[in-house]
């Protein structure tokens, strides 16, 4: 395979001209790891291709959403089909109800839901929501955890804010930001500080149950069970933020997972089946406020697209119980090699996973740097990982026993390059 980047780059530098930094989002671009970011130009299964036909093994998938691989033909039939009807009418359509109905269904503690276009949205209007209800203002969430880049949520963020360096970004009212209050992830003492504080004052709590945007912490069972507890005992909304774990951790989210049941539940990636789709629901007592059945306002011109919920609903119609079996053992299979690989060589490094859902730590004082080596090591051999330490791994129907076993025989060999 050869490694040229030359229409990369040539894309690289035309791209910065018009667009700050040449990417419309900012974990796309390489400052996390350094070097050019890669153009790509297709996906095929568990591949990508770039610009200069180079394949690459990939475990970004569109950041999530792509569970069933690149171009899966189902979905690509449904978003073909439903394109030759229109791309949209703004009014009300049944593909909508058919995508709602099957949410309901596979996540019942959706009672009603309302579609939105990107997790950021969903977020941001769960809270809103959480605030109209409980007629209270202020938030509790979790540091590094991350929940889209709206003002009240990008305090102590994870994801691109980690990489980038910025935990909260100018622009952010410091206003606006204190009824934002941080507490410690898998730590309920610092939750339970905040509500002896202001016991009256907290609408709700929005955490992400796996955390996967300060690479990849999975919550512990009782402190998740400890935040209904204390969303109970002082009236206030828990929020599960499923954006990235919804359809990912089993076909009932992270909530099923648990066992536990939060009052709303944000949702966007694999709902949209990789276009732009978001959503929250939750209690109906609580989605009854919402405009136009109750005075707390949300709207949206391309909300409910038909060819995002073609996408959206024929993705979810592919995920039988074999298929989590499926990505389960395969995300296993890779993680396992990964530890026993970081053992043979020496390398101070944990990977863990939760279903399809991975997280590779290399821990001690140059991690970062480590990584970064690691990084380009894979990309070198065509295995296309998250350009940043601190983001999670994703897997895909796609991704077979020989695909598993070929990363893991790049791993080896970048093993063996750092550890020269
Ligand atoms: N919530 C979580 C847990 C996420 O991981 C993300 C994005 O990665 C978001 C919210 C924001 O979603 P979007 O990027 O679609 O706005």
């Amino acid at each position: 395979m050869s490694t040229q980047h030359t229409n990369s780059e040539r894309l690289f530098s035309a791209a910065q001209k018009h667009i700050p930094g040449g990417v419309n989002s900012p974990v796309r671009c390489f400052y996390g790891v350094g070097g050019t970011p890669i153009f790509m130009e297709r996906g095929e299964g568990a591949y990508l291709y770039d610009v200069d036909q180079n394949r690459y093994i990939d475990y970004v998938l569109s950041w999530g959403p792509l569970i069933l691989g690149h171009h899966y033909p189902s979905v690509i039939n449904a978003v073909k089909a439903t394109i030759d009807q229109g791309l949209g009418f703004g009014t009300a359509t049944e593909i909508e109800i058919k995508l709602a109905d099957k949410i309901c269904e596979l996540m019942p503690n959706i009672e009603m839901i309302r579609m939105v276009n990107s997790g950021t949205e969903a977020t941001m209007s769960a809270i809103r929501l959480a605030r109209g209800f409980t007629k209270r203002d202020k938030l509790i969430k979790f540091e590094g955890c991350y929940h889209g880049h709206s003002d009240s949520l990008l305090v102590k963020a994870g994801s691109g804010a980690l990489t980038l360096g910025v935990p909260s970004s100018p622009g952010v009212p410091a206003d606006l930001v204190q009824h934002t209050l941080t507490a410690t992830f898998n730590n309920l003492d610092s939750v339970e500080k905040h509500f002896e504080t202001y016991p009256n004052d907290i609408a709700a709590i929005i955490v992400e149950p796996l955390a996967g945007n300060m690479n990849f912490v999975p919550g512990e069972l009782n402190f998740l069970k400890g935040l209904r507890t204390l969303c109970d005992h002082y009236g206030a909304v828990l929020i599960f933020d499923e954006v990235m774990t919804g359809f990912r951790i089993t076909a009932g989210g992270a909530q099923a997972y648990y066992d536990i049941k939060p009052d709303l539940t944000t949702l966007g990636k694999v709902i949209g089946g990789g276009l732009p789709v978001g959503a929250f629901g939750g209690r109906k007592d609580i989605m009854s406020h919402i405009a136009p059945l109750g005075p707390v306002y949300q709207a949206g011109t391309l909300s409910g697209n038909p060819v995002a919920m073609a996408a959206g609903l024929s993705t979810l119609n592919e995920l039988t119980p074999n298929v989590y079996t499926q990505l389960n053992n395969m995300t296993e299979r890779l993680v396992k090699g990964f530890n026993s690989l970081g053992q043979q060589y020496n390398i101070p490094f944990m990977a863990q996973h939760v279903h399809s859902m991975f997280g590779l730590f290399f821990t001690g004082e140059t991690s970062i740097k480590t990584f970064k080596l690691f990084f380009h090591h894979m990309l070198e051999q065509g295995v296309y990982l998250a350009p940043s330490a601190f983001e999670t791994g994703f897997t895909s129907i796609a991704h077979t026993e020989a695909i598993i076993d070929a990363t893991l025989n790049a791993a080896e060999n970048s093993f063996k390059k750092i550890q020269g």
